[in-house]
């Protein structure tokens, strides 16, 4: 099984995909869904060929909160089937498909004199719902503790920084925090190459019917024919683009990076209500590399779709004045060294974006293409499972059954736990596989930068094995240095180092 991805097997497989014969199933987007069907096909025994048209997680998928939800808003919402889906599916990731990558995390809602008892009871209300979900879901309480009430002095445990003037206390919860979202992106990409998916970046889908595509090979301009017997458009907010028949409104989320250091010791999410909207919050997210994340906005995106989605200042602003009401020292614009901005893939209805629903669609279009797209990071799996469903239906393909609740991803280690020698950075971002990536020359195992945790081990990996192709892939998806500006002006030049030595090998 041969999981390794990188630009010799992606010239190599180039050629095979784009020869004449005919796959049984071509997926258009390497984002989470994407990449989560090229591996439910591969793995139910079909010849896949799966595209994008930049890099693997280019897309909604690096730009999320990064949360494997047990689908607690679903269920504040009356959208109880979605709830229950997403906290199987945050199960499944927790305990068996990708334990290494998502980790329980504490969820603190702060208590202050004065403020409404009913809100505390309803926040302490929705936590234990949540417990309800995962028990209905089958996660043990040993991966997801039992939410609780704390008192002030365990809330400043929890979260030194949490403004302490009136504080009196919080509700405690869990939920399953991504140590990235691209890299789960990747995971899922290398275990569909391990059963025989051709996976390729660099690949745009020109055109493409229900029988195959014209693709342009983006690295050297050449234009080639796959044909298929079966076709997924699995390109998020840019579906529509390659099937005009669906209906898109996208809705920007942002959200701000910030050192955790500014926040003071924070080990758990934060959250503080945004004023005069009941039910919706701001949060922060600590992070393993010493940021934080603080999100996130809700905003209603105008086309065309941009390839990489801005922030606006009053989004900035919005956060800023929002998490400042639960801190105790609050942060500036200055403290801000980073945003991102993401756009929901969601279906096109009536009323604001925050209301439309996160439910998936799998819809087939008159030329017999399949288009999945909604949905939540979270719930990639079922989806995947869905589309390939409908591709079998379609096009009579001869599939085994799903097997993909059981399949663990590429790191997931099956017979135990890693060697407790090695760092703990490392075994939280490649699990089983963070021996491999540990450099014979000690000098490729020390951080690139006081801020930057990333070694240079660790894009030598990126090249060798996670099919980066250039200084992007490296610092903006394989690792995530790019979301702070001035730590990716440190990293580039060991990155382009990095890529001179993988070319001149080569
Ligand atoms: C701000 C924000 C926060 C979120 N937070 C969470 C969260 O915490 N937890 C959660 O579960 N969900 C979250 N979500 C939802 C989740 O991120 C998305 O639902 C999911 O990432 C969508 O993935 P996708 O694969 O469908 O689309 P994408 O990731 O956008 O992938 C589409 C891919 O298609 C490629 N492509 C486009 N056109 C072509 C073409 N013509 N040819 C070839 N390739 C093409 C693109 O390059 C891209 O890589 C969040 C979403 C946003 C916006």
């Amino acid at each position: 099984m041969n999981t390794a991805l990188n630009a010799a097997r992606r010239a190599r497989e180039l050629v095979e995909a784009t020869d004449g014969r005919v796959a049984d199933l071509l997926v258009v987007g390497l984002g989470v869904t994407g990449a989560g069907v090229a591996l439910d096909a591969a793995s139910r025994g079909l010849d896949v060929v799966a595209i994008d048209a930049h890099d693997l997680a280019f897309g909604t998928s690096r730009w999320s909160s990064k949360l494997a939800h047990g689908g607690l808003r679903y269920l504040a919402s009356g959208q109880v089937g979605i709830a229950h889906e997403s906290a199987v599916e945050r199960g499944i990731l927790m305990t068996r498909t990708a334990p290494h990558l998502v980790r329980a995390m504490p969820w603190v809602v702060p208590h202050f004199a004065g403020g409404s008892r009913r809100d505390r009871a309803a926040t302490f209300a929705g936590f234990l719902a949540g417990d309800a979900l995962r028990a209905a879901a089958r996660t043990p309480r040993a991966v997801l503790p039992r939410p609780r009430r704390l008192g002030r002095t365990e809330t400043l445990a929890f979260a030194s920084g949490v403004q302490d003037h009136g504080l009196t206390g919080a509700a405690l919860g869990w939920d399953g925090q991504l140590v990235d979202d691209a890299r789960l992106v990747v995971a899922i990409a290398r275990t569909a190459a391990g059963h025989g998916a051709r996976v390729l970046t660099r690949v745009r889908a020109v055109s493409a019917t229900g029988d195959g595509a014209r693709v342009r090979d983006e690295l050297t301009g050449s234009e080639h024919d796959i044909p298929a017997r079966a076709v997924v458009n699995a390109t998020g907010v840019w579906a529509d683009s390659l099937a005009p028949d669906i209906r898109l409104r996208p809705s920007r989320g942002t959200h701000l990076v910030v050192r955790s250091a500014a926040l003071g010791s924070m080990n758990c999410i934060v959250n503080a209500p945004v004023p005069g909207h009941f039910g919706r919050f701001v949060f922060s997210l600590p992070q393993l590399d010493g940021t934080t994340y603080i999100g996130l906005t809700d905003e209603p995106a105008a086309p065309p779709v941009p390839d990489v989605p801005q922030s606006s200042e009053q989004e900035v602003a919005l956060l800023l004045d929002t998490i400042n009401t639960a801190l105790r020292r609050p942060l500036s614009r200055a403290d801000v060294i980073g945003t991102y901005a993401g756009l929901r893939p969601l279906l096109s209805a009536e009323g604001s974006t925050a209301d439309l629903s996160r439910k998936h669609a799998v819809l087939t279009g008159s030329s017999g293409m399949i288009t999945v797209v909604g949905g939540k990071l979270t719930t990639y799996r079922r989806m995947a499972q869905d589309a390939v469903d409908a591709a079998v239906r379609r096009s009579s393909l001869t599939a085994g059954p799903c097997v993909t609740a059981k399949t663990a991803l590429v790191g997931a280690d099956p017979a135990g736990p890693v060697n407790g020698e090695l760092p703990d950075r490392l075994v939280r971002r490649y699990g089983a596989e963070a021996a491999e990536v540990l450099s014979a020359d000690p000098a490729r195992n020390l951080p690139i930068g006081d801020t930057v945790p990333t070694t240079p081990a660790e894009l030598d990996f990126a090249l060798s094995h996670e099919g980066a192709l250039d200084v992007d892939d490296l610092l903006d998806r394989r690792t995530r240095v790019g979301l702070v500006p001035a730590d990716r002006a440190l990293a580039e030049p060991v990155a382009a180092e990095a890529l001179s030595a993988v070319r001149s090998e080569g």
